[in-house]
């Protein structure tokens, strides 16, 4: 196995002609960079490759004079021209070291060990320290495979990908083994010791006056320690401008963004008329990126949905959560229609089914023995609550997650949106860390005797650890609390008998609604009958509990659900999203950054910060991707009956796309400048 080095190099450049070949300490730049290539030792042959345009004919000249080795070939396709600098007496397994002429401090160990990760491993195929970037800007080393570059060379097509020649590897890697070799001294990327501009002339000229020849990384290191005020020469450009722009060429011509003018017309409408635009804030344009997300549905079948201007999208918000069987799911539909067309909707007494319904759940969840229909979460959540106070004669609440809008769960840490909650209520509420037991038994000795109830979501996002769910459990008995397991999300969705049933731990109450109507307004509070015996004596009462329609739907989608096993179903079709999503996150070598949390039936993708960008912005880029290519993605993904393998796979696909582009926004540090509207902000949680 031979290694061959090809140095890229041209005097063409609108900001500094003739870059190549200006004096560095006496030295022509390009022959700078030639003299410390050969220093690492291990390269067999070094091979010069320039443009045939007339402006390069004296580069040419100088380095045969010097007796280097030289090819001339095409200026704009840059893959091309390297391929063919390697020449014909090359085998598949020799590595190709790909060095670009604009970078005179290039650091000959660098150039060793990069050279050494793919050589010390057979089954790699590209080897970098420029995924992400550790290094400071300007010791790039890149090296591959024959058999890889010629691949690209094949098949590579976009222009980003020819011009800046290894893209195609990048974004292929679960052909492409790639390795990342990191910076022993830290993340050194936000320096810039690349021959771009001028002013990176004037900092590099004086860093190289300082210096003996034959210098390392660690000297320059040290001069800039020394003189820190050298590096403001040339702080204020960025990396890579010049891909960043091919990309975006790229990523208009593989997936270009869809009209949203009519979603733009309803949102100018409704301005001055609907206070903070939307009716529930996970539905609104904070959560989507504004500029690129739809922000009005029409209409929607089965898993998909229909925006106003007429885009498909496949749909894993589904509703926030509520359509569990899928859009317009005729059985339901005409259960619907027909308790609407024989008998009506709401009535001054009551209608036999809610008899019907209550019986079918206290054979379905675990822990219900009595029941109270609601409309909303917060409506179960709440009368739970005031269960829970009725019950024990305690005022304070324990909370763990999210429940609802009403007053008793903004408590004192929500900080945004708290306005209008007195501090006195907010102070009855005191919440409790998810999967640290040790949280709750602080909150109970913080409030010996005053906390009556404790609510929780059984699973959000995280899986219980160690036994979480029973030692909650415990804990909230031992201190004379009701436990109130809050499955508005899991309840129907988890299993029959909700999160419950799942991890079988039954509370003393809980509150169900988004599974249960398929879209239709209903909840549930439900539970013991010794704590349920309080609603004989508190206010729990609305004009439209016991509406007929939501209960014509809910009996007939449990009754699909145990026909048709909607939990297989969603298991199965989770299971698919969820280990794809982490496959390709570990292929694309970002299993650090993004992760597809929770269990299979309801997962919730998260990003951690890398470089300089944060969880939002790699979520909205994601997001954006996604989009582009017909997938409605919140971060939180539920799975219908209705969905199909068919859409999974087209939702392997575009999340593949949608991490190419992540893969380089994070490796060129500009994911921000990828977006192509707002980013997404902040809520209580994701959905
Ligand atoms: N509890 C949980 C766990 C929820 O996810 C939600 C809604 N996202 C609620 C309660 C409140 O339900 P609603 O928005 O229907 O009032």
């Amino acid at each position: 196995m031979r290694v061959i080095a090809v140095i890229q190099a041209r005097m063409g450049s609108t900001r500094l002609p003739g870059k190549s070949l200006v004096p560095l300490a006496g030295v022509p730049v390009l022959q700078m960079v030639f003299d410390r290539a050969r220093d690492s030792g291990g390269l067999d042959e070094i091979t010069v490759a320039t443009t045939t345009e007339p402006e390069d004919d004296l580069l040419a000249q100088l380095v045969r004079e010097h007796g280097g080795r030289v090819y001339r070939g095409s200026a704009m396709d840059v893959l091309d021209r390297l391929y063919r600098a390697v020449g014909n007496d090359v085998v598949d397994e020799d590595v190709i070291v790909r060095l670009t002429g604009d970078c005179p401090f290039i650091d000959p160990d660098v150039i060793t060990s990069v050279v050494r990760a793919i050589v010390d491993d057979p089954t790699c195929s590209y080897a970098s320290n420029i995924s992400p970037p550790t290094f400071p800007n300007g010791l790039d080393v890149e090296v591959m495979r024959l058999w890889a570059l010629r691949e690209a060379w094949e098949r590579a097509t976009e222009p980003h990908q020819r011009e800046h020649v290894t893209p195609y590897l990048r974004e292929n890697p679960g052909r492409y083994k790639a390795l990342n070799v990191r910076c022993t001294l830290g993340n050194l990327s936000n320096h810039r010791w690349t021959l771009d501009e001028p002013e990176d002339y004037e900092f590099l000229r004086a860093v190289a006056e300082r210096l003996a020849p034959g210098f390392r990384m660690s000297d320059v290191i040290a001069v800039l320690a020394r003189e820190p005020d050298l590096a403001a020469l040339n702080s204020r450009f960025r990396r890579n401008e010049g891909a960043m722009r091919t990309m975006k060429t790229s990523m208009d011509s593989r997936a270009p963004l869809r009209s949203i003018t009519e979603s733009d017309k309803w949102w100018k409408r409704r301005e001055g008329l609907i206070p903070a635009g939307t009716m529930t804030l996970s539905k609104g344009p904070t959560q989507f990126v504004d500029g690129v997300a739809p922000k009005y549905l029409e209409r929607g079948l089965g898993s998909h949905v229909w925006d106003v201007d007429g885009n498909e999208y496949i749909d894993y918000p589904l509703g926030l959560g509520a359509v569990t069987l899928g859009h317009r799911h005729p059985e339901v539909n005409e259960a619907i229609r027909r308790q609407l067309d024989d008998s009506g909707i709401s009535f001054t007494l009551m209608h036999p089914l809610e008899v019907l319904l209550a019986e079918k759940l206290r054979e379905v969840v675990p822990c219900c023995e009595m029941v109270r229909f609601g409309k909303n979460g917060s409506d179960a959540t709440s009368a739970a609550v005031r269960a829970a106070r009725a019950y024990t004669g305690r005022p304070m609440i324990a909370r763990c997650g999210y429940h609802g809008w009403q007053d008793w769960s903004i408590d004192a840490s929500y900080g945004v949106r708290s306005r209008g909650v007195p501090a006195d209520v907010q102070a009855l509420t005191v919440s409790f860390r998810y999967n640290d037991p040790a949280s709750l038994e602080e909150v109970f000795a913080a409030h010996p005797d005053r906390i009556g109830g404790v609510i929780l979501e059984p699973i959000a996002t995280t899986v219980p650890r160690d036994g979480f769910l029973e030692k909650v459990k415990e804990i909230a008995h031992r201190n004379g609390a009701v436990l109130i397991f809050d499955e508005v999300i899991t309840g129907f969705r988890l299993a029959r008998g909700g999160a419950q049933e799942y991890f079988n731990v039954i509370p003393d109450l809980a509150t169900m609604g988004k599974g249960l109507g398929n879209g239709m307004p209903i909840s549930l509070v439900l539970g013991k009958a010794e704590v349920m015996q309080v609603f004989e004596d508190i206010f729990f009462s609305f004009t439209f509990g016991g509406e007929t329609l939501s209960l014509a739907a809910a009996l007939k989608v449990v009754e699909i659900m145990e026909r048709d096993d909607y939990w297989s179903h969603a298991a199965a079709l989770g299971t698919r999203l969820q280990n794809g999503f982490r496959e390709l996150a570990t292929e694309f070598g970002l299993a650090d950054v993004a992760d597809c949390n929770g269990l299979p039936q309801w997962t919730v993708v998260s990003f951690k910060a890398i470089g300089s960008s944060e969880p939002l912005v790699l979520k909205s880029l994601f997001q954006q991707e996604l989009l582009k290519r017909g997938v409605l993605f919140s971060g939180s993904q539920f799975i219908s009956l209705s969905h199909t393998d068919e859409d999974i796979d087209r939702t392997m696909e575009a999340y593949r796309e949608a991490f190419k582009v992540l893969r380089f926004g994070i490796d060129n540090d500009c994911v921000a400048d990828l977006l192509q509207g707002r980013p997404i902000e902040p809520t209580f949680r994701p959905i």
